[in-house]
């Protein structure tokens, strides 16, 4: 966001934990604080017209207090309860006729007995899930069978509600991302096809290897939540894709990893769009300027790559988040672009070669 700012005619103050996050070296103003802290928020809506977010990581309370207080929050307060809240999310979808996958919530170790047919019931043992909290697969549990099940939500109660929910037999995964201005006006990126492992993100292709209806399935009822939770700025909703079609898992509120290929790859990037939305600007075109693109995220190895060694791989668009090097750690991404059918096949290619070479520790699916 930090560097399309510029290109959306927006002055950026960032609320950052340390002058070492790699957001500070893009922001024209820095304030040092968690997101959390009523203190540093007090800074932060002096300096500033709207206040948007880049993580999920939110104390609600507070932003709804700051809310009541006049401050403008894009997305709302009420708007980010469905991304930082699984529970609130499940519960309100269910009951809006939205397509998600069969839940319980958990919210008392008295409740725990919902658990102990699971399997019998469902066919598979269920997916536990941290409501608040969790990210990049950190707080989601596939437990083996019921008896562990129980065990894990007790433990896992002491943190927060659960979410427990069937087991998708999954086909494959997929995201939408959309945007909203302040006027209503929804855009639509194309879907995208995202590839996980170990509950991280590994890759992401455009277009999306799913048929023509399922792609316009997911656009509408993207554009429906959006409406439905009166979002402002940009929203990826993440779905699983099963023999029922399908099924939405979770939503960002804010760029999203699954749109990182619009930097190169569309008319106006998922940053720019957000920027523009916020600051209650007409949205741009999202109009996709390649035949195809992968966008490979680069996760730190056992030992650190050559980030000139991926720069050298022709083709190649490397990101480096300027991090500092970790093992298991998202230290940047590399995207390739398709101009036609002959080269589709090279930008898979291109881009696992550089992300290689810089390090990542993921695999290719
Ligand atoms: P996070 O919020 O940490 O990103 P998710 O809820 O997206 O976690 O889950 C991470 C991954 O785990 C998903 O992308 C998917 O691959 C797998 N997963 C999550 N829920 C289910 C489910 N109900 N059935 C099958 N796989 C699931």
């Amino acid at each position: 966001m930090g560097d399309e700012a510029r290109r959306a005619g927006v002055e950026l103050t960032v609320l950052a934990t340390s002058p070492d996050d790699s957001a500070s070296a893009t922001a024209d103003h820095l304030i040092i604080g968690g997101a959390d802290d009523e203190e540093a928020l007090g800074r932060l809506r002096e300096r500033v017209d709207v206040i948007t977010f880049d993580h999920e990581l939110v104390d609600l309370d507070l932003l709804g207090r700051l809310e009541a207080d006049g401050v403008i929050l894009r997305p709302s307060a009420s708007a980010l309860r469905f991304s930082v809240d699984k529970a609130v999310q499940r519960a309100d979808f269910a009951a809006a006729g939205l397509p998600v996958p069969e839940f319980t919530i958990i919210s008392d170790p008295a409740h725990l007995g919902d658990l102990e047919h699971w399997t019998r019931d469902h066919g598979a043992p269920p997916v536990l899930k941290l409501a608040r909290g969790g990210y990049d697969g950190k707080g989601v549990l596939f437990p083996a069978d019921d008896r562990e099940a129980l065990a894990m939500t007790r433990e896992m109660l002491e943190r927060a509600e659960v979410v427990v929910e069937e087991r998708v037999a999954l086909l494959g995964e997929v995201a939408q991302l959309v945007v909203r201005s302040v006027e209503g006006d929804v855009a639509s990126y194309p879907l995208v096809s995202t590839i996980q492992s170990q509950g991280m993100c590994t890759e992401v292709r455009y277009p999306a290897q799913v048929p023509h209806d399922l792609e316009e399935r997911a656009r509408v009822i993207s554009s429906e939540i959006a409406r439905h939770i009166g979002l402002v700025g940009v929203m990826a909703v993440e779905f699983f894709v099963c023999e029922r079609g399908l099924l939405i898992n979770e939503l960002a509120l804010r760029p999203h990893n699954s749109g990182h290929w619009t930097i190169e790859g569309t008319a106006t990037s998922q940053f720019a769009n957000h920027l523009l939305a916020v600051s209650g600007q007409p949205l741009g075109s999202t109009a996709v300027t390649c035949h195809a693109a992968v966008m490979v995220n680069v996760v730190g190895a056992d030992s650190p790559g050559s980030l000139d060694a991926a720069r050298s791989v022709s083709g190649a668009m490397v990101h480096d988040y300027g991090k500092s090097w970790r093992p298991g750690r998202k230290l940047g991404h590399v995207t390739a672009l398709a101009f036609g059918d002959d080269d589709t096949a090279s930008a898979h290619v291109t881009a696992w070669k550089s992300a290689r070479a810089y390090g990542t520790t993921t695999r290719e699916a």
